[in-house]
């Protein structure tokens, strides 16, 4: 099927659509109609103003609430296979990472593909039509492939993708922290920079399919390969992304490696510039969080990782105080250890509140942050937000749920992070397609995939724990 069909599609009578465009608008009874991957037209009453056909492809959104599709903008999509295992369930992110290496070492192009197809189901199903990966394992015992069955899981599935070529070419032998059989070349790892890049980085508008580049963290990839990213992505024009500032346990291997602070250590190897987003940034102090604003980098937020393992909240009512640009991501699934972008939302408002007070978050902030806090930190302009000639990436939610009962008549946008969901939104649409229909998948079998993925972690936990 060609990605771009100019078949239209009528969402005819949402009670409400949550446009997240500039005056953050919310209107009410509106029709959008969609033809091919964008939204040509919001308003009411469409089917008569346009005098369309009436067999038009019609979704009949009475009762529904529409938002942009989500957008997750840090994850690490295998890892689902090893959530909650049960020898990490204690430990903060050093402990953690050593633990699961043992494990992802054994990781297979099997593993990789129903982990994938398994991780972007579940945002496909929160509400999320864009998904960034940082993909960093390459077993020495496997090719450099492995990235190319993501991105085949995300053509199945039919969602946005703009996945990073990561990577780790620090290891344990050299003072990093992964083992050496996880561990690439720089050599390797430029080597198919370009490869991927020429096989699949596609700029265009309204494109499925976006590569960045990452190297994985400052205490398991090369100065050296920090340093020549920065150089290849800037040739190509592609986006630079990494871990950054998540402990202080990173903070003190910095200090004493390098002799300064994390974010200054990426900075003084090129580091610095709007093309740049970092996950977590939980670390960051009031001057490095003034430099991000000014030299403007970005920040994927995972607060439910940053809560499991320990590492603290990141400051992100100051960093949106200040500027920076802010997008939320689920981060890999082994420390979350839920795929829902939507319940990763409730999550931020939840602990903000918690720890900043009942004024530095709201329900807003939480759903701004997951639409075009993430369509900022993608450089994708077209995402995000319910305008026309924007992609028509649409999530359609019914307000008479069980779980949203009363609050939906008061504030339905805002119940969705009060109350959050308990079931999978209604609708999700990506480019003008629909991939998930009544709160079910399109194009994948659910028990299939279940089964799959459970027949893959027990392979893979198996030759750990015969
Ligand atoms: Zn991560």
């Amino acid at each position: 099927m060609p990605s771009s069909s100019p078949s239209p599609l009528l969402i005819e009578n949402c009670r409400h659509v949550a446009t997240f465009d500039d005056t953050g608008r919310e209107l009410e009874h509106c029709d959008i109609l969609v033809e091919g991957p964008r939204i040509v037209a919001i308003g009411p009453g469409l089917r008569q103003s346009r005098q369309l056909p009436p067999d038009i492809p019609c979704i009949d959104a009475t009762g529904h609430l529409a938002i942009p599709g989500l957008v997750n903008t840090h994850h690490h999509l295998w890892q689902v296979l090893t959530r909650v295992m049960p020898s990490t369930q204690h430990f903060t992110l050093f402990n953690w990472l050593l633990t699961n290496y043992e494990v992802w070492k054994h990781m297979d192009p099997e593993a990789f593909r129903v982990g994938a197809t398994l991780s972007l189901a579940e945002l496909l199903l929160s509400g999320c039509t864009t998904a960034s990966d940082m993909q960093y394992l390459y077993p020495q015992t496997q090719t450099v492939e492995l990235i190319d069955e993501e991105i085949a899981a995300a053509r199945d599935l039919g969602i946005r993708f703009h996945p990073t070529r990561a990577s780790m070419s620090l290891g344990v032998d050299d003072g990093g922290l992964p083992p050496m059989v996880l561990v690439e070349s720089p050599d390797r790892v430029l080597e198919d920079y370009e490869r991927v890049l020429s096989k699949y980085h596609d700029p265009s508008d309204f494109s499925m399919l976006r590569i960045a580049l990452a190297p994985c963290a400052p205490f398991n990839a090369r100065e050296e390969l920090f340093r020549e990213t920065a150089v290849v992505a800037r040739r190509h024009g592609v986006l630079l992304h990494t871990h950054l500032a998540e402990t202080p346990d990173e903070n003190d291997y910095c200090m004493e490696k390098f002799g300064c602070r994390p974010l200054e250590y990426v900075c003084r190897l090129g580091w610095e510039g709007p093309d740049v987003w970092f996950a977590h940034a939980v670390q960051l102090n009031a001057d490095e969080i003034r430099r991000c604003a000014e030299s403007g980098m970005g920040v994927a937020h995972c607060p439910s990782a940053n809560a499991r393992l320990g590492s603290g909240v990141a400051p992100i009512p100051a960093m949106l105080e200040a500027g920076v640009r802010v997008g939320l991501a689920v981060d890999g699934t082994s420390s979350n250890d839920c795929g829902s972008l939507l319940a990763e939302a409730r999550v931020a408002f939840l602990l903000h509140r918690a720890t900043w007070g009942v004024d530095s978050f709201d329900a807003r902030d939480a759903l701004r942050i997951a639409t075009r806090g993430g369509a900022a930190i993608l450089h994708n302009p077209k995402i995000g937000r319910l305008e026309v000639d924007c992609a028509a990436d649409i999530v359609l939610i019914d307000e008479n749920r069980l779980e949203l009962a009363g609050g939906s008549s008061l504030d339905p946008l805002a119940a969705l992070v009060f109350c959050g969901l308990q079931r999978p939104v209604d609708y999700t649409i990506v480019n003008g397609r629909i991939v998930v229909e009544r709160g079910q998948l399109c194009r994948v079998s659910e028990s299939t995939l279940v089964r799959r993925a459970n027949e893959a972690t027990a392979r893979l936990v198996g030759r750990e724990n015969p």
